[in-house]
């Protein structure tokens, strides 16, 4: 599978859209709220007056309600901090950039209207958006034109299929499984380390030069608890649900088996001490903080949290919701590999496991918040 070439969002603004469903993404971006005022408020009082122009780049936008919330986010606070310190609005230079698939259209089409918001609300319209379609995975943007970096739930997409396991040779390797499992041998647990280690060092050699001296990069990802791959927390669940939902459909005879086998997700969910040692191992970074926080599986559908007492039927309807959410990510990928006659019939048994799942289990996901700086 060429992930580049494949890994999308689920298009437009259909039921199994990402637009549609994308507010689990949506609160871990909130979650990020106060480290995102932090290194805003840092680009703009590190200096002894605020840059004339400040360039922001988001990593992986995506398309859909997500995209410009960021964006918003940091008007506010660069507008709100001018009027404290009497100085005038800075130009923006805004650089969106996910996979060419992307859908970009969908960003264009509402970017006008959002402007033009901007200049109603703030009196200003200096703010200039384009979008660059390419792998974060490489050289992106010009020379030290970034004051800040940021990029959420995208960076636990690697590459590629860990280089291990995409050999013909190896595909079996990872019998019956998705993603790293218990049962997965520790030549799988090592080709995914290996793999994240070296797109996320990539991505850091990619980022250094295009930083300027101080600039800020706040990343939030997937990833885990503990130092142990297999440990079962953050998304473990979720790969191992949709495997089983596959095996459903295998003894059905809608699936061959050996399909599952060769199916490794190109994802990763690390702890914080591998992202601490992987940044300290580039060198040009400086980690001002590595944060976990745990969202709900199903923070999105309700606020309250499960109880025992609570009605099965209702955690089958929030198992129907989680699994909108996964499939709005996964299905590009699924669906290249397993074919798209399958996929209704395999996301309406993955969300009656999920809604199972969910009776039996409090299910988090773990959100990695790290707040770097570009040393001087
Ligand atoms: N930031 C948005 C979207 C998250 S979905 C939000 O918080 O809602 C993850 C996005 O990362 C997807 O749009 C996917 O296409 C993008 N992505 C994954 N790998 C990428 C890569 N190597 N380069 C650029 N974008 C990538």
């Amino acid at each position: 599978m060429e992930v580049m070439q494949v890994l999308h969002m689920n298009y437009g603004e259909g039921e199994t859209s990402y637009a549609k469903n994308s507010n689990i993404q949506r609160k871990i971006i909130s979650t990020t709220n106060s480290r995102l005022k932090e290194a805003i408020l840092n680009i703009m009082c590190n200096n002894k007056k605020v840059p004339e122009s400040i360039g922001i780049a988001d990593l992986g936008c995506s398309s859909g309600p997500n995209t410009l919330m960021v964006f918003k986010e940091i008007i506010n606070i660069i507008y709100a901090t001018c009027r404290k310190t009497g100085s005038s609005f800075p130009e923006l230079r805004v650089s969106l950039n996910d996979l060419p698939g992307n859908d970009f259209n969908y960003i264009f089409r509402s970017l006008p209207k959002f402007i033009q918001k901007i200049k109603e609300e703030k009196g200003s319209e200096n703010c200039y958006v384009v979008g660059v379609p390419g792998s974060f995975y490489g050289r992106r943007f010009p020379n030290k034109s970034s004051h800040f970096v940021h990029s959420s739930s995208s960076l636990h997409w690697l590459s590629q299929v860990p280089f291990g396991l995409a050999t013909n040779a190896r595909t079996t390797l990872n019998k019956g499984k998705l993603y790293i499992s218990q049962t997965s041998p520790s030549d799988v647990i090592k080709a995914y380390v290996s793999q994240f280690q070296n797109d996320f060092s990539l991505f850091l050699r990619s980022r250094s030069p295009e930083m300027v001296p101080g600039g800020r990069m706040l990343l939030s990802l997937m990833g885990r608890s503990s130092i142990d791959p297999t440990i079962e927390d953050g998304c473990y669940y979720q790969w191992e649900l949709l495997a089983h939902a596959l095996s459903i459909l295998v003894s059905k005879g809608l699936v061959e088996e050996e399909k599952i086998d060769s199916f490794n997700a190109p994802y990763y969910a690390p702890c914080p001490e591998e992202l601490k040692i992987a940044v300290e191992k580039e060198g040009s970074f400086i980690v001002n903080r590595i944060e976990a926080f745990e969202i709900e599986w199903d923070a999105s559908v309700s606020s309250n949290s499960s109880t025992q007492c609570e009605d099965k039927k209702i955690l089958l309807s929030r198992g129907q919701q989680v699994a909108k959410t996964i499939r709005a990510v996964v299905e590009s990928m699924v669906e290249n590999h397993f074919g798209n006659e399958i996929m209704d019939d395999l996301f309406s048994i993955y969300s009656d496991l999920v809604g199972d799942f969910l009776y039996k289990k409090k299910a988090v996901y773990v959100n990695l918040v790290v707040s770097l700086t570009r040393k001087n």
